[in-house]
């Protein structure tokens, strides 16, 4: 297979430098070959869009320029700058690694692939890109534009993510990319399949540099490529989310320390229908005692593994016992401060809505 794999990339850099080299769309960490920087762009861009991550790259690198920054920042720092992007093990991680990178390597970045994937956080794909883009390292970074791009280059008509299949991919680029700078070559593969060989849809053949040596397109076949395993579904579960307010200030607290979304904030929230018994039970267990309670929107939201399907309910608290494990902080706290999970986000902003509303 990895011969196969070898005969179908051997080709392709000749065609894509060029093309890559006129066409590449003009994106803030391609100013760049700062590890630091490219590094922080590839945790972003994982299960996240270009056009989100933008100016979130901006503003981050604004306030922690550096890893020695990022290290020495405050949990709590770190996590408000990554509110909304989701996925936070991946900052958590970042930070983790910043810590081991000063503590451990005296400030200096690993230089090769192999070094980078000790560190928390990063796996082949992200080492290999920062590693090529960086230091010249001839190693692929194989992702899901990458792998599209290849089923449909050799019409490859097996599972294209299985583990060993992506090694012989990965085997196969790394060898092509010998003769040519490696992380243009990584580059150029990354935005042909974000930008003309496309998921959910028919390629855009027509503007490709690889047309002479695609078999999907000799075939006529290529929008049947990838070919993919059908996913597992997700679980449902049924959340009640409480915007819960005493005295002007809102109940939150930090999740456990382990499982999802560990240790970040959270609304008052349990796992359950809506039905007024288990609403004051809650109530009664967290030690707040309601004025009134009124029904807001329901909401989805969905998490790899598993989907939400959130009630939420605005609670006026009249009393909060002392053994309330919640902390009532103000609005103003909480914008500044507070990294709130965009699984409580939309939640907090409606119930903040209605409060405010409430006192007019
Ligand atoms: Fe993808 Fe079409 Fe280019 Fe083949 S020719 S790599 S299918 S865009």
């Amino acid at each position: 297979m990895e011969e196969d794999w070898k005969r179908c990339f051997g080709p392709v850099f000749k065609l894509l430098l060029p093309w890559y080299k006129q066409n590449k769309r003009s994106l803030p960490w391609r100013e760049t070959c700062d590890p630091y920087q490219i590094w922080l762009s590839e945790i972003m861009l994982q299960q996240t869009r270009v056009e989100a991550v933008k100016p979130y790259f901006i503003n981050f690198l604004m306030k922690l320029p550096s890893v020695s920054h990022l290290a020495k920042a405050k949990e709590e720092t770190v996590l408000k700058l990554w509110e909304g992007l989701g996925y936070y093990s991946r900052i958590k991680n970042m930070q983790k690694a910043a810590i081991m990178i000063q503590e451990e390597y005296n400030g200096t970045f690993p230089v090769t692939a192999a070094d980078w994937e000790k560190l928390p956080g990063v796996g082949p794909y992200t080492s290999g890109a920062i590693a090529s883009i960086c230091f010249d390292e001839p190693v692929a970074a194989v992702d899901g534009n990458v792998l599209r791009v290849a089923s449909r280059l050799a019409a490859f008509h097996e599972d294209i993510t299985t583990a060993a299949v992506k090694k012989s991919i990965a085997r196969a680029i790394s060898s092509s990319m010998s003769e040519y700078p490696a992380g243009q070559c990584n580059q150029a593969l990354m935005e042909l399949g974000a930008t003309i060989c496309i998921p959910n849809g028919t390629p855009l053949c027509q503007n490709c540099p690889l047309t002479s040596v695609c078999e999907g397109f000799t075939k006529d076949t290529a929008g049947l490529f990838p070919v993919k395993t059908e996913k597992k579904k997700r679980r449902q579960e049924h959340r009640v989310l409480f915007f819960c307010t005493f005295q002007g200030r809102i109940a939150l607290r930090k999740r456990d320390a382990n499982g999802l979304l560990a240790g970040l904030w959270e609304l008052p929230n349990c796992q359950a229908e809506y039905q007024e018994d288990t609403i004051l039970s809650a109530l009664d267990d967290w030690g707040m005692h309601p004025q009134s309670i009124c029904r807001l929107k329901d909401r989805k939201h969905v998490f790899t593994h598993v989907e939400w399907q959130q009630s939420l309910c605005a609670v006026a608290v009249d009393r909060v016992e002392t053994h309330s494990p919640f902390l009532f902080l103000t609005p103003e706290e909480i914008s500044k401060t507070i990294p709130l999970p965009t699984a409580f986000k939309a939640c907090y902003q409606e119930g903040l809505r209605h409060f405010q509303a409430s006192k007019d």
